[in-house]
């Protein structure tokens, strides 16, 4: 679709085809190409499009919230745990556990069930030879990342409003203390309208299937980071620009105002929306600087 409709899209795609002709191949390319090849022999692709999106879907999301479901057992993560008085419990856990099963399968699975006449009614091609290169699929995500924190910025801070907070966001804010699982623990209609933002950067970058499933996952590392209300060092999602990260969007959790983007700092800081969390991140700074000293 993108390829149709977007000349400048288009041109860019051109250059990197024939920059990439001059490259070395990767060595991960041809077990992959089996794997992929093997797929598309073996399911339709009615079957690729519900069944696997389903599939990537359920495990990328548990894969990732495995980690941080982990931490709460290992005392020695706990140094890292963002708001450390307020603990994990079971309770918390399997209720919100049972919400996500009613929210993936029933309101996701429903959008899901779209993707192969979304594709078929765009012409999105599912075979090898028309697959983006790796680094494309990463440049198309950040894309999608950027149009989905503008869309989530706004979206969010609209269902923040006091007339409608409490008819809808008001699930999503039930605990105050986010872990991973939490991420796309929400009323219904929140998922149907937060979770749009998700497709604008699909209508405008996507040219293969696999975008879509590059997408998800990259979405789902982000925001199960960011509710995984730790902050562990060497996370490599911090090497991108303008990251938000788990501690910022942990503060809106806690405090409820401000910090309303997804994935980037940049609307918050334009609209000062981020300047209630500069006050409280300084106060905690300076606690810490005055009870190191008061130890030497
Ligand atoms: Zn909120
Ligand atoms: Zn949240």
């Amino acid at each position: 679709m993108a390829t149709n409709s977007s000349g400048i899209l288009n041109s860019a795609y051109l250059a990197v085809e024939y920059v990439d002709s001059f490259l070395p191949e990767n060595p991960l390319q041809q077990p992959f190409k089996n794997v992929w090849e093997y797929m598309l022999n073996s399911y339709t692709k009615f079957q690729i499009a519900t069944w696997g999106s389903l599939l990537i879907h359920e495990l990328s999301y548990f894969l990732l919230c495995l980690p941080g479901f982990v931490f709460q057992f290992i005392p020695y993560m706990q140094k890292y745990k963002i708001q450390q008085d307020k603990p994990e419990t079971w309770e918390k856990q399997w209720k919100c556990f049972k919400t996500l099963m009613f929210n993936h399968f029933f309101i996701q699975l429903p959008l899901i069930c779209g993707t192969y006449y979304f594709t078929e009614y765009f012409n999105i091609p599912y075979d090898w030879e028309s697959m983006p290169r790796w680094y494309v699929l990463l440049a198309q995500c950040l894309g999608c990342a950027v149009i989905e924190d503008t869309w989530h910025y706004f979206l969010h801070r609209l269902l923040h409003h006091k007339r409608i907070y409490k008819y809808i966001h008001k699930v999503h804010h039930e605990f105050v203390a986010p872990f991973g699982m939490q991420a796309e623990y929400a009323h219904p209609l929140e998922t149907l309208i937060l979770g749009a933002g998700f497709f604008i950067g699909i209508m405008v970058f996507c040219n293969h299937m696999i975008l879509l499933w590059a997408w998800v996952i990259c979405r789902l590392m982000e925001t199960v980071d960011v509710h995984s209300g730790y902050d562990i060092p060497l996370n490599p999602l911090h090497l991108l620009p303008f990251y938000a990260g788990a501690r910022f969007h942990d503060f809106h959790h806690m405090n409820f105002i401000g910090n309303y983007a997804s994935t980037f700092t940049w609307w918050d800081k334009l609209f000062g929306t981020d300047s209630q969390y500069n006050s409280y991140t300084e106060k905690v700074k300076k606690q810490e600087y005055m009870e190191d000293k008061k130890t030497k």
